[in-house]
């Protein structure tokens, strides 16, 4: 088969794999037929994630038609359409039994994260050895351990354009606005307009706040507007010297915004200090943009992290969280089974439209190029939408085919 590979800094191909087989009872083998490039995924093309090795299949959101199922799977069939969850989970241990299937303890056996965090996280598909090693979704089949937790049927009223987002985006930018309680009436601050910062937007309208202001500094302000007209943004390369995001902020919404989520991204520092820290490996991550939305929020509001962090951080703010009673929230990684169902539903109903990310639509032979676009920021690319072989043609109201 077909597959998108790892093969080391900033050198993604397409190879020639070999196609998956059923291993364990629970397995299920998926025909893909739609998947996409996420920016966690452009961590793994930087070379910043640990435990990688060469002809690593990437990929953790894809939906696709079940091929044949293990001996134990009880609620699939194949033909059965289903996208997959991000998140690989057993289904059965103490946090998957309450749903919390992104820490699920069975799904990994890698060891560094106990030493790193005292803990495990669930395995991630096509998300390095780190996360237990599962071959990804940029391919032509996949191989989906405990597939009765793992998959999701697709009912034939829903496309794969829309369907594909629960694996990962839909229910990210979902649990974000949950963890951070978005409550009717409240201000929330979003940093980063990227798939997921936008569709938090989305949801954080949809619980009621009364106002949504996006921070970015491109072409993706003018793009959230156009999709959420009552959006408000800031650019914070045109804020002049001697500001900051944080007085801006503080001279739109008097007193400080009710919730702020950090959607963009913990690696890339701004500031000489971090730069030199990071560079030294006296810190994994930086903390500018998490003292920014802590100097943003209002007392007793809520900063929430989503985007990725790794390690330590130096010069946070701690202070001005226990002063001011500010609630700092690790969204964590999204347990997708928590809410894929009712998300679903939402889609079906029409009160959710997943494509309002859905920029492209690009062939499975293209995902490299994708990469390099997306890093780049270029082709005003917000979320490609991979065909293969096996997928129908585009649903009405989604992108055409772009070859690059
Ligand atoms: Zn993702
Ligand atoms: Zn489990």
């Amino acid at each position: 088969m077909r597959a998108l590979t790892w093969q080391g800094k900033y050198d993604v191909r397409m190879s020639d794999s070999f196609k998956p087989r059923l291993i364990s009872d629970q397995d299920v083998i998926v025909k893909v037929t739609g998947s996409s490039v996420c920016g966690t995924d452009l961590h793994l093309y930087h070379g910043t994630v640990l435990q990688m090795q060469k002809d690593d299949i990437l990929g953790h959101e894809f939906c696709g038609k079940v091929d044949s199922v293990g001996r134990a799977v009880k609620t699939l069939k194949p033909g059965d359409r289903v996208v997959a969850s991000a998140c690989i989970a057993c289904g059965d241990c103490y946090y998957c039994k309450q749903k919390l299937t992104s820490v699920c303890e069975n799904s990994n056996i890698d060891e560094v994260q106990n030493y790193l965090y005292g803990h495990r996280t669930a395995g991630v598909l096509g998300l390095s050895h780190l996360n237990g090693g599962f071959a990804g979704g940029q391919a032509e089949y996949v191989r989906m351990p405990y597939g009765d937790t793992t998959l999701l049927k697709v009912p034939d009223d829903v496309p794969d354009e829309k369907a594909l987002f629960l694996s990962d985006v839909l229910c990210t930018a979902y649990h974000a606005v949950v963890r951070v309680d978005v409550q009717k009436g409240d201000t929330v601050a979003i940093w980063g307009l990227g798939p997921v910062g936008l569709l938090a937007a989305c949801f954080a309208f949809q619980k009621g706040a009364s106002r949504v202001i996006g921070i970015d500094n491109n072409w993706r302000l003018e793009y959230g507007k156009s999709r959420l007209p009552k959006l408000e943004t800031i650019n914070f390369s045109d804020i002049p010297s001697g500001s900051s995001v944080s007085t801006e902020l503080r001279k739109m919404v008097d007193k400080g915004v009710d919730r702020a989520i950090d959607c963009a991204a913990g690696e890339y520092p701004k500031g000489i200090g971090h730069k030199v820290e990071i560079g030294m490996g006296l810190e994994n991550d930086t903390s500018e943009i998490v003292n920014e939305m802590i100097l943003s929020a209002k007392k007793f509001g809520t900063v929430g992290v989503v985007s990725v962090y790794t390690g330590y951080t130096n010069h946070f703010n701690i202070g001005a969280i226990m002063e001011l009673g500010i609630r700092f929230i690790g969204v964590g990684v999204v347990p997708v089974q928590v809410y894929w169902e009712e998300l679903l539903q939402q889609i079906q109903a029409g009160t959710l439209d997943p494509t309002i990310i859905l920029t492209h639509r690009i062939d499975l032979e293209d995902v490299p190029k994708a990469y390099a676009i997306l890093d780049a920021r270029e082709e005003h690319m917000m979320k490609p939408f991979v065909q293969t072989k096996f997928s129908d043609p585009p649903a009405p109201g989604t992108p055409a085919l772009t070859r690059f």
